[in-house]
């Protein structure tokens, strides 16, 4: 099993246009660029030839071209890309599916709440009909195990995925007439990835109000989790939002019950623990800071741009 990060940031990626943190300030004066950060992607194959697209992030036309091995290879339209699965219906997760709209077939996983969002309330996405074959919608449900259709002829063990509930919330966009009618658990999923005896699990927002992803985590070969905010109250204390961490939907890496108090140590030889989805705010992203060495000496790696995993 191959999985690559093709982003590795939160929203507004690393530096963001608009942004004058600590962080964005100092990226713009490094001249190498070095350390920027694209807005979260990963993409996993089971044979490096067919890649599925966990989410499809606003970065991600770029992402593609950037990546050699998702070059098309035959035909006047191909690809190695087969289908996306998505883990909600936020904006990030999903607005790159408008740059896979050049007439390719493709499957897009998710579930039925997220799907009836994307094909009821944003006219916009209708553009993926127009591919011949069109886009094909499946339906995944909680705490399922599915084959992914792309693995089924390659000879080798297929790649399996199994949805998690993670207690996270609709968008903000979505209508309330919809929102009532859907159920919130569908929302925010994490994802397991499995092929033969290998597993990955694939969670960018932990919302803290679900304990289930801790078990799927800790027995993954490599868990990549929200790594989005060191405090909850990061956006608050620099002036730009009014929420905390938590109330968007993200717990924070420190404190009481953040996300490493929460992972707990961990036993020599466990898997990898990687944090990706990491806002531009964020202090581990300066590899000099107090914040960046603790999480490191806790056993935790920061997701960069094409970080590479072979399991
Ligand atoms: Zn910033």
């Amino acid at each position: 099993m191959y999985v690559t990060v093709l982003g590795s940031a939160a929203g507004g990626g690393f530096p963001q246009w608009n942004c004058t943190c600590r962080n964005c300030s100092h990226l713009r004066s490094v001249r190498t660029g070095e350390g920027a950060r694209s807005q979260a992607q990963l993409v996993i194959s089971c044979d490096g030839l067919q890649w599925l697209c966990l989410n499809a992030s606003p970065d991600l036309r770029s992402q593609i071209i950037s990546a050699p091995f998702l070059a098309p290879t035959r035909g006047t339209r191909a690809t190695p890309i087969t289908g996306v699965l998505l883990t909600s219906a936020d904006v990030d997760s999903v607005m790159g599916l408008l740059h896979l709209r050049e007439f390719q077939p493709l499957r897009v996983y998710a579930t039925p709440s997220v799907r009836r969002i994307l094909q009821e309330e944003n006219r916009i996405f209708r553009v993926l009909e127009r591919a011949n074959p069109p886009v094909i919608w499946q339906d995944i449900f909680l705490d399922q195990w599915f084959v992914s259709s792309s693995s089924l002829s390659n000879g080798k063990a297929p790649l399996r995925f199994h949805t998690v509930a993670l207690g996270g919330e609709y968008p903000d966009y979505v209508s309330e007439p919809l929102r009532r009618l859907l159920p919130p658990e569908e929302a925010v999923i994490g994802v397991v990835l499995a092929q033969a005896n290998k597993q990955v699990f694939y969670a960018p927002s932990l919302s803290g109000r679900s304990a289930h992803w801790k078990d799927w985590a800790r027995s993954s070969d490599v868990c990549l989790l929200d790594g989005t905010f060191w405090t909850d109250n990061e956006l608050i204390s620099l002036g730009v939002a009014s929420k905390t961490a938590r109330e968007i939907g993200h717990i924070p890496l420190s404190g009481s019950d953040g996300l490493l108090e929460q992972f707990g140590p961990v036993a020599r030889g466990s898997g990898r623990r990687v944090l990706i989805h990491i806002n531009n705010t964020n202090p581990i992203l300066d590899e000099e800071s107090p914040e960046n060495r603790e999480v490191r000496h806790a056993g935790w790696e920061i997701a960069y741009d094409g970080m590479e995993f072979e399991l």
